[in-house]
């Protein structure tokens, strides 16, 4: 995750990139905001700028090692905490985060990091418990820390929704709070502040960000209603033709994208990304996390039940590898024609 792909909140990224490039790091933070402001976004690309060797214009790379490492959540010195449990769950049965990393890493993939914790339950099939951190799962961040740095940059833990710790992991956790490990970073992403100890309140440094008030979501929506036309449209028009598996005009709209200067072809397909996540949110019921509204939200609408769990993330990730052949300078025809029909395929009829 790059600060670009945050949409907003520029004021808090400003001040992010100052503290790492003043080296002011503070190693236990916590950022605060519901769900929708992007806190947990925030969160990985401040790490990922942190431990970007290639640092420029108040951002990561994103193409280095670390960067893609960050990008996937598969970065060796980076941990997550988040709040768990298990259907049927046996007596005395410890449950922790990391046997349920496979689905953390669909979710924040899906939803470019912003969804709730209901959402989370649900991936995780929970239908009337909740999730929780347990001291075990403390210890494990304590045991995890004790190891050398395995790519010689910052080691970072990001605890999601730590107000779900129990009592005796938020003592445990506070002791680490406490004592600053060497080049080790925490960071709480939490969304209900008010829940959580003041002892562990008053050992991190805050950054509130502020909720998705009328102006947050415009520039969240990315596009201004001009420039934005044509994309909108081609989107519209892909998924009305996948949905007809009309293979022919898929070939002349592939023509037509292909048509178009290379910058825009990259926004296109941002924007496709854009689309098909808010499109898997309206569908999953979280429509104030959508940031949609107009011509956008009617079609998204429409198009929700077609993208579920079952095939946003293949379909994100085929965009995404579109937009890195283009990034590559790959032949557009061919990228587009590729992805239209790949595309097609996962839309679910
Ligand atoms: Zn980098």
């Amino acid at each position: 995750m790059q600060f670009k792909d945050i949409k907003g909140q520029e004021e808090i990224k400003r001040r992010l990139v100052k503290t790492v490039d003043a080296n002011r790091v503070s190693h236990a933070q916590m950022f605060t905001g519901e769900a929708g402001s992007g806190t947990l976004p925030l969160a990985l690309a401040y790490i990922q700028y942190l431990n970007c060797p290639n640092r420029a214009d108040g951002d990561s790379c994103g193409e280095c090692p670390s960067c893609q490492k960050i990008a996937n959540l598969q970065h060796p010195d980076l941990h997550f905490v988040m709040p768990v449990n298990k259907q049927g769950k046996k007596s005395g049965e410890a449950i922790t985060s990391d046997t349920f990393l496979p689905e953390w890493r669909k979710m924040v993939t899906a939803t470019g990091g912003y969804f709730d914790e209901q959402m989370w339950y649900d991936t995780l099939g929970l239908e009337n418990l909740q999730g929780l951190i347990s001291k075990r799962e403390a210890d494990e961040v304590i045991r995890k820390l004790s190891f050398k740095s395995f790519e010689g940059g910052y080691k970072a833990v990001v605890v999601w929704l730590p107000e779900r710790m129990n009592i005796e992991a938020a003592n445990t956790l506070l002791k680490i709070l406490e004592e600053p490990w060497d080049r080790t970073l925490f960071i709480l992403v939490s969304a209900k502040p008010e829940l959580l100890l003041p002892t562990i309140l008053s050992r991190v440094q805050q950054t509130v960000v502020p909720g998705s008030e009328f102006d947050a979501r415009r520039a969240l929506a990315g596009v201004d209603a001009e420039e934005g036309s044509e994309e909108f449209e081609l989107f519209v028009e892909l998924m009305r033709l996948s949905y007809n598996d009309k293979h022919l005009e898929l070939m002349k709209w592939a023509e037509r994208a292909a048509a178009l200067g290379r910058e825009r072809q990259k926004r296109l397909l941002e924007n496709f990304i854009r689309l098909t996540r808010a499109s898997f949110m309206l569908n999953a019921g979280l429509e104030d996390i959508a940031y949609l509204w107009g011509a956008e939200l009617d079609f998204c609408r429409r198009f929700a039940p077609f993208i579920g769990p079952r095939n946003v993330e293949p379909l994100v990730s085929e965009i995404e590898s579109a937009l890195g052949q283009l990034r590559q300078n790959g032949s557009a025809a061919i990228v587009f024609t590729h992805f239209a029909l790949a595309a097609s395929k996962m839309i679910i009829k």
